[in-house]
């Protein structure tokens, strides 16, 4: 057969959406997966217009954007989500998830639970798209991890806890969820759904 009739048939990747509530530790469990090299990702990186944490690197962390700017992309209808989150804007920019996908990438997105049902519900049908949600061994637990990690003042933690219950409510929308009570456990646990889907 001519070099010019073969095709190659590639899989389009999978879309993979994480969330779980602040300070359950999906930040370290994301780390994991994307050195996991057989799990083919590409992590998405989000924009937002929250200010950078120390260590955090404007282009691999987030990008972080005015609240001008963040309004522009809405309008220009660049976001594939975005929902606020105590006080900010975040939004996941839609370029990159489907040419990656289209490379046949695995893309992984780190969103909160509004964010999530918006990409449900526009990619409805879309078989490849997986779901978890990372929660807490208990809500006590998790308030002491908020309160160890103590990057922002008292009033963004109450805020945020807040927050933390609203979205333990809304873990039904998702199709698998792990409780992160050992990481390494978790880690595996989300490796295993993500493998089992990539067959
Ligand atoms: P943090 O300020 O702790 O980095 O993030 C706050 C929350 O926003 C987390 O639950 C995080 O998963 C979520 N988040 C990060 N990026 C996005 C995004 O692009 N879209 C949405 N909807 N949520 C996001």
């Amino acid at each position: 057969m001519p070099h010019s009739n073969i095709i190659r048939n590639m899989k389009r990747g999978l879309l993979i959406i994480m969330s779980g509530p602040s300070g359950v530790g999906k930040g370290t469990v994301r780390l994991e997966l994307v050195k996991d090299k057989k799990l083919n990702l590409f992590y998405s990186v989000s924009m937002t217009t929250r200010s950078p944490r120390p260590g955090e690197k404007d282009g691999s962390d987030y990008y972080f954007v005015s609240h001008e700017e963040f309004d522009k992309q809405i309008d220009d209808g660049n976001l594939l989500e975005w929902a606020e989150f105590v006080g900010n804007k975040y939004g996941t920019p839609k370029d990159k998830v489907e040419a990656k996908r289209n490379e046949g990438k695995n893309v992984l997105l780190e969103i909160e639970v509004k964010g999530t049902g918006q990409v449900l519900s526009k990619l409805q049908g879309d078989k490849d798209v997986i779901s978890i949600f990372i929660a807490p061994p208990s809500i006590e637990e998790l308030e002491r991890r908020i309160r160890g990690r103590s990057t922002e003042p008292d009033e963004v933690i109450k805020k945020r806890l807040a927050r933390c219950k609203a979205e333990l409510e809304l873990k039904s929308q998702y199709e698998y969820i792990v409780v992160n009570d050992d990481l390494a456990e978790c880690v595996e646990e989300v490796k295993k759904i993500i493998l089992s889907r990539m067959k």
